[in-house]
């Protein structure tokens, strides 16, 4: 999900891991040709002593974080403001998506501590706003849904004043599972579209299209109050034409907030980078999803789900208040 959403991939630094390969399901795929990033996408290395602290706290509590999972090129940016974005459910995904860099497989039984240390390392960071997301655990009989349910409870328990984002995987097939996470009451509720429709079969084959949509579309109905959000990359090949209905569709769900990043391709055996949508084309993207009636959009190569995600949340708070004349 994690994934990206902040499912995109590019500059940190590989976690030393032993044994099985990441990506077993992929291994005898073709390689596909890496394209050389354009300068726009260029990021420094973490370097920073906040960053190590940030690392520090991040170990100490044995969390896994999506921004080294996914191989995040934010990270010495995030990390030096100690925006860690927490994944929780371990570090083995069930599906396996071509754009995604987090481990797959058979992941282990769910540990029923974390929610007190994702708690515990929201306090120590100081975290105004965090975001948790998850691995896909399609083996839970609720998706992991109460466990992220938990995980809000311990949080708003240990930081009262921690405004919460969840990101969260599909929950398809898991009859009951979104309502148990709205019931929790997170601020922000984020589920990742990830690519236009005509795109799923090769780049999110376990997903469907309209049950995503749906998803988001039902969390508005159960609770009004609650902002949505969803992000996509793009890159892999969809047209804009598509991303225009993808807009349509989101705002039919009356999502609240759109994201939209370059793809960035995290090895040969992942999709490939079919083209490197410049800064401008963001631009343009952003124009027409605000025309459209996004109350926010973020839409820049280096944007992912949880990139700037305190100070988004902030605007998209200000926003709703300007939209009701407050
Ligand atoms: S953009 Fe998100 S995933 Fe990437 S480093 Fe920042 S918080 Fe982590």
């Amino acid at each position: 999900m994690v994934k990206i959403l902040d499912t995109v991939s590019g500059g940190a630094p590989e976690r030393p891991r032993a044994e099985k390969p990441r990506h077993p399901e992929k291994a005898n795929r073709p390689d596909t040709p890496v394209k050389r990033k354009p300068d726009w996408i260029r990021v420094r290395a973490p370097s920073s002593g906040e960053y190590g602290e940030t690392r520090r706290i991040v170990r100490e509590n044995g969390l896994n974080t999506v921004c080294e999972e996914a191989g995040c090129p934010n990270i010495g940016e995030c990390w030096t403001k100690r925006h860690a974005t927490m994944m929780i459910m371990g570090d083995t995904c069930t599906r396996a998506c071509a754009f995604c860099n987090v481990r797959t497989g058979l992941p282990d039984a769910l540990d029923t501590a974390e929610p007190a240390r994702v708690a515990d390392a929201v306090a120590k960071l100081g975290l105004e706003h965090v975001v948790i997301t998850s691995v896909d655990r399609d083996d839970l009989d609720d998706g992991g849904a109460r466990h992220f349910a938990e995980t809000i409870r311990a949080i708003r328990a240990a930081t009262p004043a921690t405004t919460i984002e969840v990101l969260t995987p599909d929950f398809l097939r898991k009859p009951g599972a979104l309502e148990v996470v709205v019931a929790a009451r997170p601020d922000v509720f984020n589920h990742n579209l990830e690519t236009v429709p005509g795109l799923y079969l090769k780049i999110r084959p376990g997903a469907r299209y309209f049950h995503s949509l749906r998803l988001l579309q039902r969390v508005k109905e159960i609770d009004p109050s609650m902002f949505t959000k969803s992000g996509i990359m793009v890159g892999l090949g969809e047209r804009r034409d598509e991303v225009l209905q993808l807009m349509d569709d989101l705002r039919s769900a009356d999502v609240d907030f759109l994201t939209i990043g370059q793809y960035l391709q995290p090895s040969r055996k992942h999709a490939e980078v079919m083209r490197y949508v410049d800064p401008e084309e963001f631009k343009g993207y952003e124009t027409t999803a605000y025309a459209k009636g996004f109350l926010l959009v973020s839409a820049t190569p280096l944007t992912r789900s949880s990139y700037h995600a305190g100070e988004d949340f902030a605007k998209l708070r200000a926003a709703r208040l300007a939209s009701l004349g407050h």
